[in-house]
């Protein structure tokens, strides 16, 4: 049983897909379209994404690109009725898991959920990297601190991870920002400093000992 995110605009399959699914004793959100699905898979962490490719604005293959992109790491079905080779080999390289084209048996999309919900559970805490009382779990995407669970945004996640793994050295701004934002514009030359300001407020401002410090004239460092 998953918390999943179903992401179907035709409403005559959405509905009783997720009525199928719901049956099988899976958590069922729905999205209409790609701008929605981003939106949902922001707030919350779900175990499993079903994604139709064709939607209306953001494609799925979209939506599928920029979750990789954000080191998301949910395993993702695509539904589509494209089902030549060149199709699912773009599925599969904007990070899809696995590939379904329709018209497609409503019991083969159970059986290919099954699958994909065990693969993601067998893993849960393979993926852990921990601090003092920091934890971060990377496959589901959570922090906590003393227990205590943390809202990241992808990005602030992205850095805390960069922070953990790279622990006691100084981290220039150079080396962040490239690491946040490689290929991308960022939205200003102050970029880095916002981003870590933003994180510290969410990991450190209720803690006695602060784990990001800033070296003045160099970047940062984190450790106790
Ligand atoms: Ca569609």
């Amino acid at each position: 049983m998953v918390h999943l995110l179903l992401v179907e605009d035709e409403v005559e399959l959405a509905l009783p897909l997720k009525l199928a699914l719901a049956r099988e004793g899976h958590g069922v959100d729905l999205a209409q379209d790609g701008e929605e699905a981003l939106a949902r898979l922001t707030e919350q962490n779900y175990d499993l994404l079903i994604l139709d490719w064709m939607l209306p604005g953001v494609s799925g293959l979209e939506v599928c690109q920029r979750l990789r992109k954000d080191h998301r790491l949910l395993p993702i079905l695509i539904l589509t009725a494209r089902d030549g080779v060149d199709d699912r080999v773009q599925g599969l390289d904007a990070g899809a898991d696995d590939y379904l084209v329709k018209p497609f048996e409503l019991k083969e999309l159970l059986a290919r959920v099954r699958a994909l919900a065990r693969r993601s559970q067998e893993a849960p805490t393979q993926e852990r990297l921990t601090y003092n009382d920091l934890t971060l779990d990377l496959t589901g995407k959570l922090a906590f601190r003393r227990g205590v669970p943390i809202e990241l945004s992808a990005k602030e996640f992205q850095l805390l991870t960069y922070f953990l793994q790279h622990q006691g050295r100084v981290m220039s701004h150079e080396e962040i920002y490239q690491y946040l934002w490689q290929g991308e514009t960022a939205p200003n030359s102050n970029v880095v400093a916002a981003q870590v300001k933003l994180l510290r407020r969410k990991v450190d401002r209720d803690f006695e000992s602060p784990l990001i410090h800033t070296v003045y004239g160099l970047g940062y460092r984190f450790g106790a």
